[in-house]
């Protein structure tokens, strides 16, 4: 097994929703917290009860590959500097998922893919995000930094810059593009199930 990076630069990475908002966006006035009816945890809400929603944002990237090799970017802005991750970003509204992959991998690698296979769906409660990264096929551009990066490089998969590494998803995406390659392993089971227990599956035996 790879070793694998110690340091998570990720947790220096605040809470992607910011600070709790103290006005109602729809009215203008003041929210408290309270618990609504046949709710389970506090929420935001007006004197008007307009309920102004806090949950994960969702971001989406790419394990871009040609000849084999994955295309990493390393990042020329905090957090993480100098460090190396897969292209990726928030999804906008509107969009769908493998869209926004295919627009955060061009915008930042200036790489054209078709977007294949997903390869892991990552929970970070603790930054407020989901994370999808799926496979991609590079089938145009040319690898030229682009915004929030300094440098793309293709890396075979015993080429991988573990120790460089920008964050937690970036380590467990090439982790599960690693093993899921033939030849490799352990097998490859997308991180599908992460709020839960995954299926059981009978007669399969660990490892
Ligand atoms: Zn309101």
């Amino acid at each position: 097994m790879t070793p694998m990076p110690q340091r998570d630069a990720s947790a220096d990475y605040p809470l992607t929703l910011g600070e709790d908002p103290a006005f109602c966006p729809a009215c203008g006035q003041a929210l408290v917290e309270r618990v609504l009816e046949e709710d389970h945890r506090p929420r935001l809400v007006c004197p008007d009860g307009h309920v102004t929603w806090r949950n994960p944002r969702v971001v989406v990237g790419t394990l871009p590959v040609r000849d084999g090799r994955v295309f990493l970017a390393r990042r020329s802005i905090e957090p993480a500097v100098g460090r190396w991750t897969y292209p990726g970003g928030y999804l906008e509204v509107g969009e769908a998922a493998q869209e926004g992959a295919r627009r955060e991998t061009e915008e930042e690698t200036r790489l054209l893919v078709e977007v294949g296979r997903l390869i892991g769906a990552y929970s970070r409660p603790s930054a407020g995000v989901v994370t999808l990264v799926y496979e991609a096929a590079v089938v145009g551009g040319e690898a030229l930094p682009g915004v929030e990066t300094a440098e793309v490089r293709a890396f075979g998969p015993d080429e991988i810059p573990w120790s460089e590494l920008a964050f937690t998803t970036a380590e467990s995406a090439l982790r599960d593009w690693v093993a899921s390659l033939p030849g490799r392993g352990p097998r490859h089971v997308p991180e599908l199930y992460v709020t839960g227990d995954p299926p059981e599956e009978p007669g399969e035996t660990p490892g």
